[in-house]
């Protein structure tokens, strides 16, 4: 099948835009990109050891935060622009007095209007949170209950043997698919199960993997996999990339493709002939959509890091425990967000590794 140019690709000709320099109003980076989306990583363990992502040896490199300055933060960003917070780690399931969290980032508003106008009668959040759902099964409740929007689930495979074998966690299977059913049960559905494609190890699960979001009704996303991993062993012959996905699922059952929601979706969309299912595939590596970037992240230790990729991150949590005033961390924000990275180099001659791992950012 033919599907439409992924959104993106031209990052290579952003320019800095004058009047982003000027405006006082909405976080903006220098070449006028609006940011909307943060990401806080709430803790930096994790209780998997997926094979792609951690050597196995390391556990968790960076301090947390009291949920207090976490909230701090995440106020002064929605005071300036964002609209959607993703709550990630490590495993930000393991983190105590996350409940709570959800439930205060449910009572904060948005401050711009979709044109940019500020406003006083602002919307609520949109608030996600990616889990490998391991403990899901018992906080799918609570979560849904204190306002939480949405959940993703990092599933690999869709058998237990080939699951273990990834996560090196014994009888995690289970307790991740009791997890999608519960969040499915509680009104968190349709729950996206992200799934990271590695060739030789459980590509053979495409067709399967679909027949899961026809059986379960929840939204497959596969991910082509980035070198953010913590032992250095990303070939680019390892990723699965997206035409090679498209091809396989629409030979298991034809494929149509879906509208994009927004101009910033990082997935591209299809259903079958038959509208049962849904699958997204993601595809930093050979469809970047740097260009619409809307994120910047805070990891667990309050720092803000402007791309995945960034070979910095820059020490917000310094600034608050220096005594910084709002107005005086707002400035902060607005001064590293306008440097933020064009686009990444993955695959390029110069690529460097970004300084941190995924485990260690928040994906
Ligand atoms: N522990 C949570 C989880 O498993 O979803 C949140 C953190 S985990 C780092 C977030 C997501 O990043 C997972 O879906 C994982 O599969 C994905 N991920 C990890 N390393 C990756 C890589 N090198 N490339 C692409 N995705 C990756």
């Amino acid at each position: 099948m033919t599907y439409a140019t992924m959104n993106d690709t031209n990052t290579a000709l952003l320019e800095p835009v004058e009047s982003a320099l000027q405006t006082p109003g909405r976080l903006r980076d220098k070449f006028g990109r609006a940011i909307t989306d943060l990401r806080v990583s709430v803790t930096d363990r994790c209780n998997y050891k997926c094979v792609y992502c951690r050597t196995g040896n390391e556990g968790a490199q960076y301090t947390e935060l009291a949920i207090a300055d976490y909230l701090r933060m995440a106020r002064l960003f929605v005071g300036l622009g964002v609209e959607k917070i993703r709550l990630t780690g490590g495993e930000p399931l393991l983190r105590t007095g996350l409940v709570e969290m959800v439930q205060e980032l449910a009572g904060m508003r948005t401050a711009y209007l979709p044109d940019g106008t500020p406003t006083e009668n602002g919307v609520p959040l949109d608030i996600a949170l990616t889990t490998n759902g391991h403990l899901l099964e018992g906080l799918a409740q609570p979560l849904k209950n204190a306002g939480l929007s949405r959940i993703t689930v990092s599933m690999d495979a869709v058998d237990a043997e080939t699951f273990t074998a990834i996560t090196r966690v014994p009888r995690s299977f289970d307790k991740v698919l009791a997890g999608v059913r519960q969040a499915q049960a509680v009104g968190l559905g349709p729950v996206k199960v992200n799934c990271v494609l590695l060739r030789g190890f459980n590509d053979e699960q495409i067709e399967q993997f679909a027949e899961f979001s026809r059986r379960e009704g929840v939204i497959v996303r596969f991910i082509e996999w980035m070198p953010l991993e913590e032992d250095r062993s990303w070939k680019r012959e390892t990723v699965i990339a997206m035409d090679e996905i498209v091809a396989r699922l629409n030979a298991y059952r034809p494929l149509v493709e879906l509208a994009p929601h927004t101009a910033s979706e990082t997935a591209k969309r299809f259903t079958f002939d038959d509208g049962v299912g849904e699958i997204g595939i993601i595809a930093p590596v050979s469809r970047p959509f740097c260009g619409h970037c809307s994120r910047v992240r805070l990891t667990s230790d309050g720092k803000i890091r402007t791309c995945l990729f960034s070979q910095s991150d820059h020490d917000l949590f310094g600034e608050m425990t220096r005594g910084g005033t709002d107005a005086e961390l707002d400035a902060y924000i607005r001064k590293i967000v306008m440097r933020k990275e064009a686009r990444h180099h993955i695959g390029e001659p110069d690529f460097e590794k970004p300084s941190r791992n995924m485990v260690h950012i928040g994906g």
